[in-house]
């Protein structure tokens, strides 16, 4: 049986839909909180452990988790293993990055902590750029690498830096918009001109399900990710290289080289092509009304809300230049089109006042007014619509 499910968006593929995982009830911080008293840790706010799972990747998390909660500036998130079996995971990682890193890599480590990892990174290439990013780690003094106690800012830091190499490690189990990071990411590194990979790697919940655990569930891990969901993650970041567990399979990686799809490509550059003729549409149809306007021709709108009110906020349909506003809808005559102030009128005022040049800018009622004007006997010299960034008659 199917618990009932809830609306909650995945961090990982955005999936609207969740079902019930695990409720811890309300609890204090598990590993942020660092209280000084035992009144002080007994007397810790308890904030809410409702686990979710996603049915689409199967990724787990905290829907009711708040990012304000956790205190993340006063507090470091210190983490300690210095056992055996962790240094051998970590060998493992740096010969991973091995296949990737060139004698003189620009590499930035994002959510550095203390900077051990790139560190040790930095020490065994010399003729490379090592770069940590923290907003919640000390300064560090260390000349081997350039530390900013700040937030990484993918589109602005990937363009200044250039990076060959990116590195989160145990970070995205904290992120609550992992698109919004990872997504700009591969964004900004597909801009580059030159490869740029990710190495990420995360706790992995696999083993929950064979053990039934509860332990891996406290506040400060918003995302649980399992391998299905880590993959899912890695593979909109771009071409996946490698993933792997590591840890006695309780951690997953993975080395992805950062793209984004030919069909974004072109729908960005697309997208960008349109942003450019708008431009210089707004100023040719502006330019067509001043000329129309000096021309002393008498012009009337037909429409004065929607798709008309917003052709004239667009291109400066002012009520001194253009005061006749008509409309089909008897309803709409005696209020006024939005933001430009022109009193509407039903469009018999046209029977009686006949005007040079009726613009219509609703183009998809475009038949219909023009079959109107006929069984109405109204009667231009000229209509006008909108067309490929003029205004135009209708052909
Ligand atoms: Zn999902």
């Amino acid at each position: 049986m199917t618990e009932k499910p809830v609306s909650a968006r995945c961090p990982v593929c955005g999936y609207h839909v969740a079902v019930p995982f695990f409720f811890g009830g309300a609890q204090p911080l598990a590993t942020l909180g660092w209280p000084s008293s035992e009144a002080e840790a007994r007397g810790m706010e308890k904030l809410p452990l409702d686990f979710v799972q996603c049915p689409s990747c199967t990724h787990v998390y905290n829907r009711s988790f708040s990012y304000g909660s956790v205190p993340y500036q006063e507090n470091p998130n210190l983490m300690f293993n210095n056992g055996r079996f962790w240094k051998n995971h970590l060998a493992e990682i740096k010969r991973i990055l091995s296949q990737v890193l060139t004698s003189d890599p620009t590499v930035i480590e994002v959510g550095c902590g203390e900077g051990h990892f790139i560190h040790d990174l930095a020490e065994s290439i010399p003729k490379g750029r090592f770069i940590g990013f923290d907003p919640n780690a000390r300064n560090k003094a260390d000349q081997s690498i350039e530390f900013y106690p700040r937030l990484f800012k993918p589109f602005e830091d990937i363009a200044t830096f250039a990076p060959d190499v990116l590195i989160v490690r145990h970070v995205l189990e904290h992120v609550t918009e992992l698109a919004g990071l990872l997504e700009p990411l591969a964004w900004s590194a597909s801009q580059q001109g030159k490869p740029c990979y990710l190495f990420a790697e995360v706790p992995c919940i696999d083993r929950i399900f064979e053990t039934g655990r509860l332990s891996d569930f406290y506040y400060e891990h918003v995302s649980h990710f399992t391998s299905g969901s880590f993959q899912t993650l890695l593979q909109r970041m771009g071409e996946v290289k490698t993933i792997g567990h590591g840890y006695g399979d309780e951690v997953i990686y993975g080395l992805v080289r950062l793209d984004i799809p030919e069909t974004m490509k072109s729908v960005a550059s697309q997208a960008s092509a349109f942003c450019r003729s708008a431009g210089i549409s707004l100023e040719t149809i502006s330019r067509q009304l001043s000329d129309l306007h000096l021309s002393g021709l008498s012009v009337a709108i037909w429409g004065g809300t929607g798709k008309s009110a917003a052709f004239m906020h667009h291109f400066g349909v002012d009520a001194g230049r253009f005061p006749l506003v008509v409309d089909s809808d008897p309803a709409k005559a005696g209020t006024y089109v939005p933001g430009t102030g022109q009193k509407i009128e039903f469009r018999d005022v046209l029977k009686e006042k006949p005007v040079d040049v009726i613009i219509i800018p609703c183009h998809w009622r475009l038949r219909d007014i023009i079959a109107e004007m006929k069984s109405e006997g109204i009667a231009a010299g000229k209509v006008l619509i909108e067309q490929d960034g003029h205004l135009l008659e209708p052909g």
